[in-house]
């Protein structure tokens, strides 16, 4: 009996600790599981505040670097795409050609200065570095392991120069895009991207983070922004924005005295369009705004964001693209406004959810943007756009494209996996990543059909959601989605290989 009672009391104890064993383990392979999908993510806090008569915006930012690389860091560098605006920038930020419709008056300049770096009110060293200044590198004292993370603050100020660009101010609108230093991509092997500003495509690449802004400006004015409104108080004609933004790779805003809004909600996302106060079609752009979020979130998944802004401003190209917010260019005809809308909307897709290095592989996110943008017409067939005509001009300018470079040239380069310093021409840059990009997208639906090519889309989307995918990622998802090799197909398109027929 004894025995027994014994064995029994054994027993319990026993079952007692496994039972606890099995629940250590599975909260700790839980917590482990959170961890790896809810990566803490790096984070901006910023105070800014603009003067409209200076043209000029100061500002500091308290830049907290969470290290979710394989890397330990002694120092971080940071973009300063300002500085491409300097008098005497070795790169041009605008094509030869553009000149013109860049300026609104003369040539004008810009920058960013860096006051100062502090870390706990400390000062930090730090050195402007780069071909055209664009680099700053922050000495951090100290080793910042993976999983660690370091805070540190910039003061800076940056001048706008009077351009019709992503920064700058024209006629009727003020432009921040890129207006503060932003944390340089580092890849394993490779180390940190510092790629130069260049005048073709969005020299852009970057992480998402968290971002929380506290903003200045004249209270004549109305503001657009990325992320979302928290509050606004105005006193002294000065009004103070409180803004947020989660898990989104930049930060953008514009500011005009001629704004005229509308908004309205699709799913969770409110969208807005920012038009002229004497616009008449404000309605319209903000239909086919809606009508774009509504498709994309069916099409791809859903847009995981509370706002989406559609903005009116000066812009020397047809549009540009932020994340929860589009710049539309004033000088886009009406016949075309529609098209740059949903080619921007459906960047947010493709760049903003989804991000890749744009500097290096613009194809990835411009051609899969031309082409769902052509999707958006398939789907809507009241905008009155024929699909297969599309495809049919697209594939004729194409292969234009090649015949008069080929005359002219004697050959010519249709690779389409360049970094953007290496293309030409503008025209080659258009042609190599847009136009055959969205061919060689439709080539892929040919290939494996309608199911499997929107299932893949759908996979990629939410595989990469918030994070950077490179070419080697987006086939093998693809290939995983699809249950084809798409390897030697893509290959052939992406080194040029491919003829057009
Ligand atoms: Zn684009």
């Amino acid at each position: 009996m004894k025995k027994i009672v014994i064995n029994k009391k054994f027993k319990i104890i026993a079952v007692a600790i496994l039972l606890a064993l099995v629940i250590f383990l599975v909260t700790f392979l839980c917590i482990k599981g959170l961890k790896k999908e809810e990566l803490e993510l790096s984070s901006y806090k910023m105070e800014l505040s603009y003067n409209d008569e200076s043209k000029v915006l100061t500002g500091q930012e308290e830049v907290t670097f969470v290290n979710n690389y394989d890397n330990m860091f002694t120092y971080l560098y940071l973009h300063l795409y300002p500085n491409a605006f300097r008098e005497g920038a070795k790169n041009p930020i605008v094509a030869s050609s553009d000149i013109d419709s860049a300026y609104p008056n003369e040539a004008s300049y810009g920058s960013i200065k860096i006051e100062g770096v502090t870390k706990e009110g400390q000062p930090l060293n730090y050195t402007i570095e780069g071909e055209d200044q664009n680099i700053l590198k922050v000495e951090l004292n100290e080793e910042v392991y993976p999983d660690e993370q370091i805070s540190f603050t910039i003061e800076f100020s940056t001048t706008l120069a009077n351009i019709n660009h992503r920064l700058g101010y024209g006629n009727n609108t003020i432009n921040f895009g890129n207006f503060y230093p932003i944390l340089c991509m580092y890849e394993s092997g490779v180390g940190f991207k510092t790629d130069l500003y260049h005048s073709n495509g969005d020299p852009f690449y970057s992480e998402c983070a968290n971002y929380e802004i506290s903003l200045s400006y004249p209270s004549n004015l109305t503001l657009a922004s990325s992320g979302q409104l928290i509050t606004a108080e105005t006193t002294n004609d000065i009004t103070t924005a409180q803004l947020k933004g989660d898990k989104i790779r930049d930060f953008c805003f514009v500011l005009s005295d001629k704004f005229s809004h509308a908004s309205t909600k699709v799913g969770n996302t409110v969208v807005n369009y920012y038009g002229y106060q004497n616009d008449n079609n404000i309605d319209s752009s903000l239909e086919v705004s809606a009508k774009a979020v509504e498709t994309f979130n069916s099409m791809f998944g859903q847009y995981p964001y509370s706002q989406l802004s559609v903005v009116k401003a000066n812009f020397l190209h047809g549009g540009m693209e932020y994340p929860n917010l589009v710049i539309i260019s004033d000088d886009v005809s009406s016949e075309d406004v529609a098209y740059v809308i949903v080619h921007e909307i459906a960047h947010q897709w493709w760049y903003g959810v989804v991000g890749n290095d744009e500097y290096n592989h613009a194809w990835m996110d411009e051609g899969l943007t031309e082409y769902s943008t052509m999707l958006f017409f398939e789907e809507n067939e009241s905008y009155g756009e024929d699909f297969d005509q599309m495809i049919d001009n697209a594939t004729t300018n194409y292969k234009t494209f090649v015949r008069v470079y080929t005359n002219v040239t004697g050959s010519v380069d249709t690779s389409m996996d360049r970094p953007l310093s290496q293309f030409n021409t503008e025209p080659e840059y258009v042609q190599c990543t847009y136009t055959k990009g969205l061919l060689m997208f439709n080539s892929i639906r040919e290939t494996v059909g309608d199911r499997k090519f929107f299932k893949a889309l759908k996979d990629y989307y939410q595989d990469f959601a918030y994070k950077n995918a490179t070419p080697a990622d987006m086939i093998a998802s693809f290939n995983k989605s699809t249950g084809y090799d798409l390897e030697g197909f893509i290959s052939s398109w992406l080194n040029g290989e491919v003829v057009i027929q």
